[in-house]
């Protein structure tokens, strides 16, 4: 058995994994700063299935260009995970656009792409026969309609092999979605051969997640209760519902707003609520807020004293761009960073240095800002208790920081385990 890296090898970003030269575990991009980047090269390779663990652009983002490449194969994906990608996609043209860059792709790759999904529910067996593969989709945990993959197929030397591809995995129960829990109770994974692990925590345990959301909630009343403001940027699919879904906790008296890309992820979310933990909970989180309608709108909600959570999660674009110019001078005000910041990011310098940078000006923001631990992804602890109970005959650890990987490559005490470099194939008999 083959299995080849195209991304997400000692990275985050892009996972891209071809096995056998004909199954695809995701085809995913890296969004940087000026361009996205693509997985290595994979033009000349004959793809017949495709399988899609969940909408993030780091998985979803490079097929539009795989399909400009030649790409007509079946995508097997949950529903939920073809409707966000459905959304994902159509927006990444126009940041291409918006950065100046002319996409590698066009409009109508996106509809090409989205034409070749067949829906795949969790916890059924499905069989290819003319392939003679067989697989199952298992609740990944990570955002709604997030699925880890088991592939069963017959090897070019004849025997079956067993390779359980994790994706992007979180076993903490969150008030969105319920945590992985398919390594529990679950005999078909005692044998599995490869397991190939996302490590995106791989070296940290997150802090409890009850105490970061009780302190997450007392500095909201604290902002309020002096007459200031707070914006929350979080990223729009999952981590901005999650807070909805918190801030419904608590009856603050000023308005909650949803600006940006989350609401119509919210919208999404409401009719596909049976790939939320409670989707009635939900629905009831969401009438609590208002939804900010364009850019004129925005100037209203300005106006008074206003809790905000917009888009993008990591202040490079979105509504939170103007927000800021609102809000930065004011002492009261408060802004709560709820998710990872990749370096160079605003929210970033924002953290490190106090300032953030908005149409080549920079504004230094008075008030309070502090960030806190909402992950959607499994600490090293949740980590190392999946790998245990899998037991994999072989262990392969990607989509990290070399640092991360490293760290739960050895914590696993696994004899079998690899970390595959960027390209690398890995051969296994
Ligand atoms: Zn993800
Ligand atoms: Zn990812």
């Amino acid at each position: 058995m083959k299995i080849q890296f195209l991304g997400s090898a000692k990275e985050v970003g892009r996972s891209c994994i071809l096995v056998n030269d004909w199954i695809l575990l995701d085809a995913g991009l890296m969004i940087g700063k000026e361009k996205a980047e693509y997985p290595e090269d994979f033009s000349e390779k004959d793809i017949k299935a495709v399988f899609l663990t969940h909408a993030h652009l780091d998985h979803t983002g490079a097929l539009p260009l795989l399909n400009h490449l030649g790409l007509r194969c079946v995508i097997y994906a949950t529903k939920m995970t073809r409707a966000i990608t459905k959304i994902l996609l159509k927006d990444s043209i126009h940041i291409e656009e918006l950065k100046g860059n002319h996409p590698a792709y066009t409009e109508e790759n996106i509809n090409n792409i989205l034409s070749y999904f067949t829906y795949t529910n969790y916890n059924r067996d499905y069989e290819e026969k003319g392939v003679s593969l067989k697989y199952k989709f298992l609740d990944a945990g990570h955002i709604p309609g997030s699925a880890s993959v088991l592939i069963d197929f017959e090897d070019k030397s004849g025997q079956r092999k067993k390779i359980l591809y994790t994706g992007d995995i979180n076993a903490i129960d969150s008030n969105l979605l319920n945590g992985l829990n398919y390594h529990k109770k679950n005999s078909e994974l005692k044998n599995v051969d490869v397991l190939i692990c996302e490590s995106t925590y791989g070296g940290r345990d997150h802090p409890p997640r009850a105490e970061q959301e009780k302190e997450f909630l007392s500095t909201i009343q604290r902002t309020i209760d002096k007459g200031g403001s707070v914006l929350i940027p979080a990223f729009a699919v999952g981590r901005s519902q999650e807070i909805i879904m918190m801030l419904a906790k608590r009856n603050f008296k000023v308005p909650v707003y949803l600006d940006g890309m989350g609401k119509k992820v919210t919208d999404l979310f409401i009719k596909e609520h049976k790939f939320l933990k409670d989707g009635k909970l939900f629905q009831k989180a969401v009438e609590k807020v208002e939804f900010v309608k364009d850019h004129r709108d925005r100037k209203r909600v300005v106006q008074g004293q206003a809790i905000i959570v917009t888009t993008s999660g990591m202040m490079d674009g979105g509504p939170i761009m103007d927000y800021i110019k609102y809000y930065y001078h004011d002492e009261n005000n408060a802004i709560l960073l709820t998710g990872y910041q990749a370096e160079e990011s605003n929210g970033r310098k924002l953290l490190e240095h106090g300032y953030v940078d908005v149409d080549n000006k920079s504004y230094n923001v008075k008030g309070l800002v502090k960030k806190f631990d909402f992950s959607a992804h499994s600490g090293q602890k949740e980590l190392l208790e999946m790998i245990k109970a899998i037991n994999p005959k072989h262990l392969i650890i990607n989509h990290g920081d070399p640092e991360e990987s490293e760290e739960l490559a050895e914590k696993s005490g696994m004899i079998n385990v690899h970390i595959p470099e960027l390209g690398e194939t890995i051969r296994i008999s």
